[in-house]
C-alpha cells in the first residue's frame, strides 16, 4: 500500500523518484513531508491497544497484556511525531504539490545534476553546464553559479525584497495593490509618520561604499531608522551572510544615526534558498524555477 501511494505521488509529480523515502514519513516540522505510512498507523494502533490492555482491570485482558508484553510489543508512541503536522499533509502546504516535491528532492540532493550523475553512472563531466568552473551540485545551482548571479538570483532576491516592501506598505497604511507580485515599489514614499526608501542611494558626508540597502524605513514618530537588506544564500552560508550584511552596513548605520539623530538598526533578512520551513514562498519558487530551467537545458550529458 505504501509503495502504491509513493508511486501515485511520483506519477503526479509530487515525489521525485530519487527523493529520500524515509523523509516522506517524517513530520513536516522536522523537514519531512508528514505522510503517514500504513506501517506506522498499524504500529500506533498496536501501541494504543497495548496501553488499553495495560490499564484494563479485566482479568482476561490482563492475561492478553502479559502475553503481548512477553512478546516485546511494549513500544511507546514516538513522542517526536507531531500528529497534527503529520495529518495535514499535503493540503496545508503553501506550495503546490509539484513544487514541494521538486524542492524536497533538491534538498535531498536527489536531482539529476552532473555531480550526481558522475557518482551514480560514472559520467566524465561533473562541471556546471552553465559556468563550467565548478561541480554542478544543487547547492551550486541555487546560489553559487556565476552565470545566474545577475539574473535568476537577482530576480529571486528582488521578489523577496518586493514582498517585504509590500508588507511594510500595509503596515504603515500606504496604498498598495492587493497582490504583492503586482507591487512596483516607488523609490520614495512618505506619509505623516513614516518614509520608506526603496533601492535608494543615500548620500552622506563621508565616503561610504555600501549606501544602498534594499529598503530603508524612517519612522519619524518613533525616531528610528531601519536598514533592511535581503540575501537568499544556501543553508550553510546563512550565519556568514547575516554577519556580512551587518558589517557591510555598519558605517552607514553609524553615520545615519549621527546625521539624522535617530536610533538606526540594520536588519539583515537572510533566507535559506532551500529550506521549506524558513523560506518565504517567494524565494522558494524562485529557487524551484531556476533549478527546473537549468536542469532542463539541452547538452547536459
Ligand atoms: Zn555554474
Amino acid at each position: 500500500m505504501d509503495r502504491k501511494t509513493r508511486k501515485l505521488l511520483t506519477i503526479n509529480r509530487g515525489l521525485h523518484p530519487k527523493s529520500d523515502v524515509d523523509r516522506l514519513y517524517l513530520p513536516r516540522k522536522k523537514g519531512g513531508r508528514g505522510l503517514k505510512s500504513v506501517e506506522d498507523v498499524v504500529r500506533e494502533e498496536k501501541c494504543s491497544l497495548f496501553h488499553y490492555l495495560a490499564k484494563s482491570k479485566e482479568s482476561l485482558l490482563k492475561v492478553v497484556h502479559d502475553s503481548e508484553a512477553s512478546r516485546g510489543v511494549n513500544r511507546s508512541r514516538d513522542e517526536n511525531v507531531d500528529e497534527l503536522a503529520s495529518s495535514y499533509w499535503p493540503t496545508k502546504g503553501d506550495l503546490t504539490f509539484e513544487s514541494e516535491g521538486f524542492l524536497i528532492a533538491a534538498q535531498d540532493q536527489a536531482l539529476n545534476t552532473r555531480a550526481v550523475r558522475q557518482v551514480y553512472s560514472g559520467s566524465a563531466n561533473a562541471q556546471c553546464r552553465l559556468c563550467n568552473t565548478q561541480a554542478e551540485t544543487v547547492e551550486h545551482l541555487i546560489s553559487g553559479c556565476s552565470q545566474l548571479d545577475g539574473t535568476k538570483y537577482k530576480l529571486r532576491h528582488d521578489n523577496v525584497a518586493r514582498y517585504i516592501h509590500w508588507c511594510l506598505c500595509g503596515k504603515h497604511s500606504f496604498e498598495r495593490v492587493s497582490n504583492w507580485w503586482k507591487h512596483c515599489p516607488d523609490s520614495v514614499i512618505e506619509n505623516d509618520s513614516v518614509e520608506i526608501l526603496w533601492d535608494f542611494n543615500i548620500f552622506v558626508d563621508h565616503f561610504i561604499s555600501a549606501r544602498k540597502p534594499d529598503i530603508v524605513v524612517i519612522n519619524n514618530e518613533a525616531a528610528t531608522i531601519s536598514l533592511i537588506d535581503v540575501a537568499v544564500p544556501a543553508d550553510k552560508h546563512i550565519s556568514a551572510k547575516e554577519e556580512e550584511k551587518l558589517m557591510k552596513y555598519q558605517d552607514l548605520r553609524i553615520e545615519l544615526e549621527r546625521l539624522w539623530k535617530k536610533k538606526t538598526t540594520m536588519i539583515p533578512i537572510v533566507i535559506s534558498s532551500l529550506n521549506v520551513y524558513l523560506l518565504q514562498k517567494t524565494a522558494l519558487l524562485g529557487t524551484a524555477t531556476t533549478l527546473w530551467k537549468v536542469l532542463q537545458l539541452s547538452g547536459c550529458g
